[in-house]
């Protein structure tokens, strides 16, 4: 696992990867990569395509082979749990390990990176105002539950989950309780049917996390122009008003077009990715990145290229 450098320092050559299946269009070997290159640090992270009755001999290999971290995604991020040692508060509210850190012991530590790399994205200027907004989260899934969780912790006014399955917003609400009493925050939490959102009160936010609208579905959005307009229409001269996709390909969604038409600032869900990565990163080797914007449109453009490409 580790050389010697002239100075008689042991040179860490990290191991790292990703767990999925299937992993052919996963963009984190080529962040990651970019990250080692960026920390200047010895190491690999591979992709692993590996079936859920594999789950567990393959990770018992990895950290027999001295592996260092690991990303995990679609599907074993809630099967791996039972595998670990141990599991952060985050994951556990969640219900979802993204990330998975081996300590030198060889003990695992699952995490969950999706929560700070969505509060990260935001800019400083709108967390500040979430305490006083009115958020609607479209979809409750996986991808929910992480910006649930930081929407809650933001000390958000008010959230309102919809989804296309009344009971889906219900479970997912239960959840948010929990993380309300987790993160001892005051937030208040609705749950509404997507064909209703119409009825609703005016907002200050909208957050999709459905995959409506992601390539090659392009020209799908998860609410029509009019509900948009609706809901947005008696805070529209509001400053802070906001609409984020976490959809990534394309950056410009549907959603996001109809967003811009009503002069609502828009957030695609590039950064999001990007950051839940350099935190994982961060968790694996504690190197220093840095925070500035240079650095992030650095990586921008290297997920640009590598998403273009595998069109
Ligand atoms: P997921 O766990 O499958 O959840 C998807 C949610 O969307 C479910 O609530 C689902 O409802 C709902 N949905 C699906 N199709 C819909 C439709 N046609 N109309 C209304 N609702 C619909 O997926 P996920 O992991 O959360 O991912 C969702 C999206 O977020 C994907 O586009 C993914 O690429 C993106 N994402 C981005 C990041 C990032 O870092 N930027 C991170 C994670 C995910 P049902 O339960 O009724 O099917």
């Amino acid at each position: 696992m580790s050389t010697s450098n002239p100075e008689e320092q042991p040179v860490i050559n990290y191991k790292l990867g990703i767990f999925g299946h299937p992993l052919s269009h996963t963009l984190s070997p080529v962040l990651h990569q970019t990250l080692l290159a960026k920390a200047k640090l010895k190491g690999e992270y591979l992709p692993y395509d590996i079936p859920a009755e594999q789950l567990r001999s393959h990770l018992h290999q990895f950290i027999a082979e001295d592996g260092h971290g690991l990303n995990v995604t679609i599907p074993h991020k809630v099967a791996v749990m039972p595998l670990l040692d141990s599991v952060s508060q985050n994951a556990q509210l969640i219900g979802a390990v993204n990330t998975i850190i081996i300590q030198p012991d060889g003990s695992s530590h699952g995490d969950n990176t999706d929560i700070v790399g969505f509060t990260e994205s935001l800019p400083a200027l709108l967390k500040q105002q979430l305490p006083q907004q009115h958020v609607v989260l479209l979809g409750a899934g996986g991808s929910a539950r992480a910006v649930l969780a930081s929407l809650i912790q933001l000390e958000t006014q008010k959230i309102t989950i919809s989804a296309r399955q009344l009971e889906k917003a219900l479970s997912l609400k239960q959840s948010g309780l929990f993380m309300r009493e987790a993160y001892q925050s005051q937030t208040q939490l609705d749950t509404c049917l997507i064909s209703e959102l119409e009825n609703l009160q005016p907002i200050q936010g909208a957050i999709n996390t459905t995959p409506q609208g992601m390539w090659p579905h392009t020209e799908a959005s998860p609410i029509s122009e009019n509900t948009l307009q609706q809901l947005f229409q008696t805070s529209s001269s509001e400053s802070g008003l906001f609409v984020y996709d976490l959809i990534y390909k394309p950056q410009d969604t549907q959603l996001l077009k109809l967003a811009q038409r009503l002069n609502v600032q828009t957030f695609d869900g590039l950064d999001m990715l990007i950051l839940q990565g350099v935190a994982a990163f961060r968790l694996w080797t504690k190197a220093e990145l840095p925070n500035s914007e240079l650095f992030m449109e650095t990586l921008r453009q290297v997920l640009l290229n590598k998403l273009t490409l595998s069109e």
